[in-house]
């Protein structure tokens, strides 16, 4: 047997968080376990000389890094919320939907996360194959060379291997010319439904967020879809400030989450110092208008 979780860890009160839109919250990242190239140990040290107070490790259908970086953040003086990104399938595209502040240890949780894994290997198989056929050889072997979970080999590990071999210069030119719809070495997967993916977060006490809901390319009515369902559903929040919008997107979010009622996220989708835009902690503050989800999450906040 490991350390106990430190979730479970009896703990003295500690001061509730600040209630205030300006906190330096990030919600949103991937370490090793998943599609990052940082340890959570890193992470942690990283979030916490940038000046994050308030930090979540959110690696893809994957909750195996939590207790590490539970325990990194409270080495760093950081408060933490438990943290996962939910590939889910809607309306024939991959949304994803952010998880925060639930028990790590909820069993029907952990078993959906596993389900939502468990393609991948297979998956990967595939992506390889069609990648073989433009001439692209040994990506499957390739890829897992960058791999830190061998269950969960990702888009991303394939990106790195193709920068490695020079068929491309960085993993965006990758992701323009290969691995995405109608390119070579995409290949469709069944992901979580959106049901599923928000009622594992619920029920297991946390609250669950439309991860940057820009990237998805749906139509208004699309779009509508997802949010009403997901609210249907039970789901609080949206990531409206994320490294992946613009100011412009970031407005556009503020305004759909008042329409809708929704709690605002904010959180960098930071996976490593040579590929992501935006570091860890240095993202713009949160509209003032908005409630920030660490209101709703005030009671699950380490
Ligand atoms: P997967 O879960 O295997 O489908 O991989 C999805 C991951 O690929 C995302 O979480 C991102 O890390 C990465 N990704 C997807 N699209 C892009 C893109 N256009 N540019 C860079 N990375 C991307
Ligand atoms: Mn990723
Ligand atoms: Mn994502
Ligand atoms: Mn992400």
């Amino acid at each position: 047997m490991g350390a106990r979780p430190c979730w479970r860890r009896p703990q003295a009160p500690r001061p509730k968080i600040t209630r205030v839109t300006t906190l330096n919250a990030d919600l949103h990242c991937h370490s090793v376990v998943s599609d990052g190239t940082l340890t959570p140990e890193a992470l942690a040290a990283r979030a916490s000389s940038n000046g994050v107070e308030l930090w979540s490790l959110t690696d893809h259908d994957e909750i195996g890094g939590q207790a590490r970086a539970a325990a990194a953040a409270e080495a760093e003086g950081m408060r933490y919320l438990t943290g996962t990104e939910i590939s889910v399938s809607f309306a024939g595209k991959t949304v994803h939907i952010v998880g925060l502040g639930f028990d790590a240890d909820d069993a029907a949780l952990r078993q959906g996360l596993a389900r939502t894994r468990g393609g991948r290997g297979e998956r990967a198989r595939e992506m390889s194959d069609d990648l073989a056929r433009v001439g692209i050889r040994g990506a499957f072997e390739g890829a897992l060379k960058f791999v830190g979970n061998p269950e969960l080999i990702s888009r991303t590990h394939f990106a790195r291997f193709l920068v490695e071999s020079g068929v491309c210069k960085d993993t965006n030119e990758v992701f323009r010319k290969y691995l995405t719809e109608g390119k070579p070495g995409f290949v469709p997967h069944r992901w979580a439904t959106l049901h599923d993916a928000v009622t594992w977060i619920t029920d297991a006490g946390g609250l669950a967020i439309i991860a940057h809901p820009a990237r998805y390319g749906f139509t208004p009515n699309e779009e509508y879809a997802l949010f009403t369902e997901f609210i249907a559903h039970g789901g609080r929040g949206v990531e409206v400030v994320t490294g992946s919008h613009s100011a412009q997107e970031a407005t556009t979010y503020a305004g759909m989450a008042q329409e809708f009622g929704l709690a605002a996220s904010r959180g960098s989708d930071f996976h490593s110092p040579d590929e992501s835009r935006i570091d860890l902690g240095t993202l713009p503050d949160l509209p003032p208008a908005l409630t920030p989800v660490w209101e709703l999450l005030a009671d699950r906040i380490r």
